[in-house]
């Protein structure tokens, strides 16, 4: 039977439950063990999909086309591992699932309630990676922090699972400890409060971890271990790491997996020790690395770190392996005019054009796409980015000057990105987008083909606009070669430019299946072109 461990969080958001929860499964999973990971997000949108980056950073897509929080980034690329829809739920999505079924009637002559209908739901959809067989440890972060009344009924799901379950399940409250300038002093009430929250909505955490810019000594851990009710060996330091990646060793120093185990009834005499050498190698790379790498992202969130998580995950694991330290200067999309292109490109080796939706800021991508075409910079256009590039060609090589997407332009009369016949029938915002991995062929003899090194490719898609395939002919005879192709439909699925040292459009994402051990060859290919530039 799957054991269940839950990550919860107090004090304050963005201590880093995510990277916690995607931390203590790569120790687990180094032991041997099965692990998953599931987020639980109190908020009451179906899903991510509709949110801006600027309220909750990407959204991150799964193979089988969910729209997800973006720490189903992180366990993928922690863990190495490909995450589904079931590993991300929201309220949204529960109120609607128990709604549907109370107007099928399966609940007939029931008054529904959030106890025990919202739920029993819930559990079910816990549950549900549980009882597959299928994993040894399912860890289940909850979004948000304890307190809130939008995770109240989540909590109260820890409760019951921890009275059945038993030693079979855990609760780990990750909180801040604060330090006090002034006083030269950190402060342990925030967590002594927030633990009590907790307790309040009936849960007593097994472990604690504490967040902090400084060491904390046994002193305070005590104390902490005797006012919030756990061993001391239970109160866990998480300390300001140089890079996420850090965090699983940092734990392991800390032995959260062994306090894990231990809890959990294994007898850590007869489970393998932890095996990090391929993990050790990527961060020996990722920290030893002296040289730079620097390259411009192109986007319009770029005020937002989180907005382009994968991205700068891509690139960071392609700097690494390039024995390179990644400096990325982002670029805001709206503040690139042909006047200040060349200052702001000054010194980048390379430029990735982000993803997007929208007409803001796309002028500043064609100024950016043209440079960077014309001066022989190389250039990776991602989704939107790639487009772009495709607009950017159509006006300036092509001569076509109105030519656009229908997104940004419906009438267009150049319309070389355009939406699907059967698409311009689904008006749902959240319905009509090409979403998932799609199989893409590659032209042999292509530098696409040279970097798979291989002709038939699976990767993830998050777009409604496609490229109009009546321009391929005409985008071929002048150098823009569509070198991905989907096997299915004959969608162009990536542009390439002949004569030019780099400069690759993908109308999918390949920064969504890039992890530590599995770095994505088209970022590495990318970033070595950087460095040859
Ligand atoms: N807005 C574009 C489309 O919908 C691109 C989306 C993206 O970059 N993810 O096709």
């Amino acid at each position: 039977m799957s054991k269940y461990i839950f990550v919860t969080g107090g004090v304050a958001s963005s201590l880093g439950k995510g990277i916690l929860a995607a931390s203590l499964s790569k120790l687990l999973q180094a032991r041997g063990f099965r692990v998953t990971n599931q987020k639980l997000d109190p908020y009451i949108n179906v899903d991510p999909g509709t949110l801006n980056p600027y309220e909750h950073g990407e959204c991150f897509v799964t193979e089988d086309g969910h729209e997800a929080d973006l720490d189903l980034g992180h366990y993928e690329r922690f863990l190495d591992i490909r995450t589904h829809k079931v590993n991300n739920i929201t309220t949204g999505r529960i109120y609607q699932s128990v709604i549907e079924k109370e107007r099928r009637g399966d609940y007939l002559g029931k008054t529904v309630q959030v106890i025990p209908h919202i739920t029993d739901e819930i559990r079910r959809n816990i549950t549900a990676l549980g009882r597959q067989g299928d994993y040894d440890f399912v860890i289940v972060e909850i979004g948000g922090t304890v307190g809130d009344i939008e995770s109240l009924p989540f909590i109260e799901v820890v409760r019951q699972m921890k009275w059945e379950h038993g030693k079979d399940c855990l609760c780990i409250h990750l909180t801040y400890v604060p330090y006090l300038q002034a006083a030269g002093e950190l402060k342990t009430k925030p967590t002594q409060h927030s633990v009590r929250d907790l307790q309040q909505e009936g849960v007593q955490p097994d472990i604690i971890v504490l967040r902090t810019e400084h060491d904390i000594n046994d002193s305070l851990r005590r104390k902490v271990a005797l006012f919030c009710n756990v061993d001391f060996e239970s109160v866990i330091q998480s300390a300001d790491a140089p890079s996420i990646y850090r965090v699983p060793l940092n734990m392991q120093a800390e032995h959260l997996d062994e306090v894990v185990l231990r809890k959990t009834g294994y007898d850590l005499k007869q489970v393998p020790h932890a095996d990090m050498s391929s993990w050790n190698a990527f961060l020996a790379k990722l920290e030893g690395a002296k040289r730079e790498v620097k390259i411009a992202l192109v986007g319009k969130y770029v005020q937002l770190q989180d907005a382009y998580k994968s991205i700068h995950e891509s690139l960071s694991h392609a700097a690494a392996y390039n024995n390179r330290r990644l400096v990325l200067t982002s670029l805001l999309s709206d503040d690139i005019t042909e006047q200040n292109v060349a200052d702001k490109l000054r010194g980048q080796q390379a430029v990735l054009v982000a993803p997007g939706f929208g007409q803001r800021g796309m002028e500043g991508k064609f100024v950016a796409l043209r440079y960077a075409r014309e001066k022989k910079i190389p250039c990776l256009g991602i989704c939107l980015g790639m487009q772009a590039m495709a607009i950017e060609f159509a006006r300036n090589v092509l001569g076509y000057t109105d030519a656009n997407s229908v997104e940004m332009d419906e009438r267009t009369t150049h319309n070389v990105i355009d939406m699907m016949e059967e698409q311009k029938t689904m008006l749902n915002k959240g319905g009509s987008m090409r979403l998932g991995a799609y199989p893409c062929r590659l032209k042999p003899g292509s530098r696409v083909y040279q970097i798979y090194g291989t002709e038939l490719i699976n990767e993830r898609h998050r777009h409604r606009y496609e490229f109009n395939q009546l321009y391929q002919a005409e985008f071929e005879s002048s150098g823009m070669h569509c070198t991905g192709v989907n096997p299915d439909s004959g969608l162009v699925e990536i542009i390439e430019l002949d004569g030019h040292p780099w400069y690759i459009g993908t109308q999918f994402h390949p920064e969504y299946s890039s992890t530590v051990l599995h770095p994505h060859p088209l970022f590495i290919s990318f970033v070595a072109a950087a460095i040859k530039h």
